[in-house]
C-alpha cells in the first residue's frame, strides 16, 4: 500500500508513520522524492483502515500496490535511485556508467594494462571475475583472493573503482575494497546469499538468472532491500531460448519494463547476452537506446588466449570504437557520458 503526502512538515509526516507503523503492525517506508513525499507500507495491510488514513489532512491519496516487490517497485519510489560510489561516480538517473575488463583477471599485468586501456576509452568502471562460475569444473575457476588482490592494485593505480562477483558468503571479507559485488546469473536465488548482501552496505549488481522472469529478478532485488541495502543495481545479461545462433537472447524489452515498474538503475550485458565479439557494439547500441543507464562489457587484450570467454571478449581497440560511437548517440537520449 502506498500513501502519497500533500507538501507538509518532517514532524507531522513522522508522526503519521509512527501512528500507522503501531496501529497496523506494519513497516513504514518514507520516500522524499523531488516532487511528492510517499509512504510505502510493507507487511499484512489487510487491516488498514484505509478511510482513516485518508482523513488525515496531510494524505493526498492512499493507493493498494499489487505487485509483490515493495521496495524496488516505482510506485513507492517514483524517482530514479541513483548510486554514488566513494569516487563520486553515479549510477542512475540520466547517467550512462560503463563497466569494462576482462572476463577473469588473469594476472596483475593483464588487469592493469585492460585498466589503463578501458579507461582511456571513457570506461568509468572496472570489471574482472576472480570466483568463476563455470559449467565445467575443469575449466579455469579464477585466481580468487590473489585475483581481487590484483583488481584492488589496478584500482589503486588508476583510480576505477571496481565490479567483481561473489559466489558464496565466505567471501564477504574479501570484498572490502571492492565497489559492487555482482551477483552472477547463477545464483540471482541464491537467497541466503542475497540476505547476506541486504546486511552490507556495498552496491550490488544484480544479474537476471538464465532462465528467470522480470518479476524474479524484482523480488531477488527485493530481498536485497528488504534485508536494508538499497543499492541494488539490475543487470539484464540475456536469457535462454530456443535459439542457438547466439549464447543467449538479449531481452531487450526488459530494459524499459524493468526501468517503468522499477526505480533501480538498470545495466545490459551484451558480452554473455550474445557470446560473440562482433555482436557486443550493436546490443550495446540497442540497449542504450532501449533506456539503460550502463553496460557491462568483456575487454581483453588476447581475446584468443583468455581464460574464459573470449569468443565473446572485445580487444581494447574495439572498446574505444564502442565507446566513441557511443558519444554520438547520447545527446540525443539525454544522458551524461
Ligand atoms: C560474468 O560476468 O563473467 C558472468 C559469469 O556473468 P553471468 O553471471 O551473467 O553469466
Ligand atoms: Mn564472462
Amino acid at each position: 500500500m502506498i500513501i502519497v503526502l500533500k507538501n507538509s512538515q518532517q514532524d507531522k509526516i513522522q508522526k503519521l508513520c509512527d501512528l500507522i507503523s503501531s496501529r497496523y503492525n506494519v513497516d513504514v517506508h518514507i520516500s522524499y522524492g523531488k516532487s511528492k513525499t510517499i509512504l510505502g507500507l510493507i507487511g499484512d495491510t489487510s487491516s488498514v483502515d484505509i478511510e482513516s488514513i485518508q482523513a488525515q489532512d496531510i494524505v493526498e491519496s492512499v493507493k493498494r500496490v499489487q505487485e509483490p516487490y515493495k521496495k524496488t517497485n516505482r510506485k513507492f519510489h517514483p524517482d530514479d535511485t541513483v548510486i554514488t560510489l566513494e569516487n563520486g561516480c553515479k549510477i542512475g538517473g540520466g547517467n550512462l556508467t560503463v563497466m569494462a575488463g576482462p572476463c577473469s583477471v588473469e594476472s596483475q599485468e593483464q588487469i592493469i594494462e585492460i585498466a589503463k586501456s578501458v579507461k582511456k576509452s571513457g570506461a568509468n568502471i572496472l570489471r574482472g571475475g576472480a570466483f568463476k562460475p563455470r559449467t565445467s569444473p575443469y575449466s579455469f575457476q579464477g585466481l580468487g583472493e590473489q585475483g581481487i588482490r590484483y583488481l584492488i592494485n589496478a584500482k589503486r593505480e588508476t583510480g576505477m573503482p571496481i565490479i567483481s562477483e561473489i559466489m558464496s558468503s565466505s567471501q564477504l571479507p574479501l570484498f572490502e575494497e571492492v565497489d559492487i559485488i555482482q551477483v552472477g546469473a547463477r545464483n540471482m536465488q541464491n537467497f541466503e546469499l542475497l540476505k547476506l548482501l541486504g546486511k552490507t552496505d556495498k552496491p550490488i549488481l544484480l544479474k537476471r538468472g538464465l532462465a528467470n522472469s522480470i518479476e524474479e529478478l524484482l523480488m531477488s532485488a527485493e530481498y536485497i532491500m528488504a534485508n536494508g541495502n538499497e543499492k541494488v543495481i539490475l543487470c539484464e545479461r540475456g536469457i535462454r531460448t530456443f535459439e542457438t545462433m547466439t549464447r543467449n537472447t538479449l531481452d531487450i524489452s526488459a530494459v524499459p519494463l524493468l526501468k517503468k515498474l522499477s526505480h533501480l538503475p538498470v545495466v545490459v550485458d551484451p558480452s554473455h547476452a550474445s557470446g560473440i565479439a562482433w555482436l557486443v557494439e550493436p546490443l550495446a547500441m540497442a540497449a542504450v537506446a532501449a533506456g539503460a543507464d550502463g553496460l557491462i562489457i568483456e575487454v581483453h587484450n588476447n581475446p584468443a588466449l583468455a581464460k574464459s570467454d573470449g569468443a565473446q571478449s572485445i580487444t581494447p581497440q574495439m572498446f574505444d570504437g564502442l565507446t566513441g560511437r557511443l558519444k554520438k548517440i547520447i545527446p540525443a537520449l539525454d544522458k551524461e557520458f
